[in-house]
């Protein structure tokens, strides 16, 4: 608590008032630490790549002409793949500063649902991870329409999938679905049946760069921002999302979404 006085006149000139102004800084201080958190997490997240790079570009500098090709190959492929990776990062929280920004540009118009869950699968069901997999739809015919930008929840939901895909081992069945809520929102929902995340973890998922086994998610190409985007787009649809433990292990992460958008 941070707490400044100064004297004033009172109203009829004849005594002294004194002013009081408290600050609570609890809350300054918590955003100044996430802030201080979040560029320390970001640079080491972008120099861990750009050190590999380094490193393999000094290697090839001083030995390429001694160099076996196919050791050459190898350490190119490796500076292609850190790039990449690099490249995911930096769009990742460009993505984020952008929706972060006073004039996030969404544009929102009438989605039905049925049908957008409906291409939604499709398009995943034929991507390469999803030959593994299966893609289930559980929409009722009668969900109807909300108002969205459809753009920016197919960010949402392919985010969701590509967990999915990433993080359950081959064979899983992975269920996108929705209902209506009786106050005019829809609770929409992507659920899969791999080995879901501990209970403690929860909460915590859709924090930056926060994951759940470092090291497994980091060789799976995962930037530790998707749910973090994912959280931000559905507030900027005036949503809510969590995420549950599915039945019989999996993962559940849900969202509400309401039908209309307050301008
Ligand atoms: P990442 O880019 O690492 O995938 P996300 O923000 O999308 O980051 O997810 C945060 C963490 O939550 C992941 O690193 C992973 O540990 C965990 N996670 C997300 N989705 C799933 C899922 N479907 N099954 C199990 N773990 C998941």
């Amino acid at each position: 608590i941070e707490a400044s006085g100064a004297p004033i006149p009172s109203p009829d000139g004849k005594s002294q008032w004194a002013l009081f102004v408290i600050h609570d800084m609890t809350n300054q201080r918590k955003l100044e630490r996430v802030r201080r958190d979040f560029v320390a997490n970001a640079s080491h997240e972008l120099r861990t790549p750009l050190s590999i790079i380094k490193g393999y570009i000094e290697t090839l500098v001083d030995g390429h002409q001694t160099m076996e090709l196919a050791d050459r190959d190898k350490f190119l492929r490796t500076i292609q793949r850190h790039s990449e990776r690099l490249k995911s990062i930096i769009d990742d929280l460009l993505a984020l500063s952008r929706l972060e920004s006073a004039t996030p540009g969404l544009k929102f118009a009438p989605l039905s649902l049925n049908s957008y869950f409906g291409e939604l699968a499709d398009e995943y069901r034929n991507r390469p991870q999803a030959a593994d997999h299966t893609v289930t739809v559980n929409v009722p015919a009668s969900i109807g329409l909300i108002e969205a930008d459809g753009e920016k929840l197919a960010h949402v939901f392919g985010n969701l999938i590509e967990n999915a895909f990433k993080y359950t081992p081959r064979g899983a069945t992975i269920e996108l679905g929705a209902a209506a809520t009786d106050d005019n929102s829809v609770e929409c929902w992507v659920r899969d049946d791999g080995p879901g995340i501990p209970a403690a973890d929860l909460p915590h998922i859709f924090e930056r760069f926060y994951r759940v086994e470092k090291g497994r998610s980091r060789e799976t190409g995962g930037t530790g921002l998707g749910l973090s985007i994912v959280k931000h787009i559905v507030q900027l649809h005036g949503g809510s999302v969590w995420a549950e433990s599915g039945e019989g292990g999996g993962l559940a992460i849900r969202l509400r979404l309401p039908r209309r958008q307050k301008a």
